[in-house]
């Protein structure tokens, strides 16, 4: 991201945010509510357009519609904290139609990769149930393997475990913690601070849509440079 800008009407909610995420690199996002971190995760799938500056993904600026976005969407994978799975499909079927619709996978290979990935995730035994029949921290892993099925370059988590109840939240975060360790390149909004300092390589903090800083998360948690980190630190420890 270079130099972009984003407001809603008067309010600036990205202000001149430059913010590199390596290969491989994962990268957590932490700050007080409307700082602007869903926002921020949002415009890189362009679910939100920008006002000015640039975002590339792999090289490559966002298309701005038809064909191309769709690939970029693909490319990008999201999930959000309440887990958007589509409540009349199985879980099988939420995992394998993207790839069959937009990568154009044939139906038997979308299958049998949707099923190493719920297996991966830990939910191959609820394939044939609907989103609903499921808890809500296995609705969040299938919606994880639904974006993985895409063989995205990137995963955006814009806070997953916040609508989990508390028993919920660890299977998920392993499931985050393994594919960090697997290499993917991930940016992950979340409150969930031992997850930030046994997964991320940086920790970006937002407030009031800047990157204040921007830390290795030992350095960060132990000795936050700014006041607005300090603060916020203070108030969630
Ligand atoms: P965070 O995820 O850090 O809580 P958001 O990115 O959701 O912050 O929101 C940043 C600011 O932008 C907040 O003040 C929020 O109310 C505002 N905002 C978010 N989405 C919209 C929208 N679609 N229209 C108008 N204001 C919005
Ligand atoms: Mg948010």
């Amino acid at each position: 991201m270079r130099a972009v800008e984003k407001h809603f009407g008067d309010l600036h909610v990205l202000k001149t945010i430059n913010l590199t995420v390596h290969r491989g690199e994962v990268v957590v996002v932490i700050g007080p509510s409307g700082s602007g971190k869903s926002t921020l995760c949002r415009t890189i799938n362009r679910l939100e357009t920008i006002d000015s500056g640039e975002i590339l993904v792999d090289g490559t600026p966002l298309p701005e519609e038809g064909k191309a976005l769709a690939k970029l969407r693909a490319d990008v994978g999201m999930v959000f904290q309440s887990f958007n799975l589509f409540a009349h499909k199985s879980v099988l079927d939420n995992v394998t139609l993207g790839p069959i619709k937009v990568r154009g996978m044939k139906s038997k290979e979308a299958k049998d990769h949707a099923m190493d990935l719920l297996r991966r995730v830990g939910v191959a035994d609820q394939a044939a149930k609907l989103p609903a029949q499921l808890s809500g921290g296995q609705q969040q892993r299938v919606a994880i393997a639904r974006a993985l099925a895409m063989q995205p370059k990137v995963m955006l988590f814009d806070e997953p475990t916040s609508a989990l109840d508390p028993e919920m939240i660890n299977e998920v975060l392993d499931v985050m913690t393994e594919l960090a360790r697997s290499g993917m390149t991930m940016v992950v909004v979340t409150h969930e601070m031992g997850f930030a300092r046994r997964a991320a390589d940086r920790v970006v903090f937002m407030d009031q849509g800047e990157i204040v800083e921007e830390k290795d998360p030992e350095t960060f948690f132990t000795a936050p440079e700014s006041d607005r980190a300090k603060d916020f630190l203070g108030k969630i420890l």
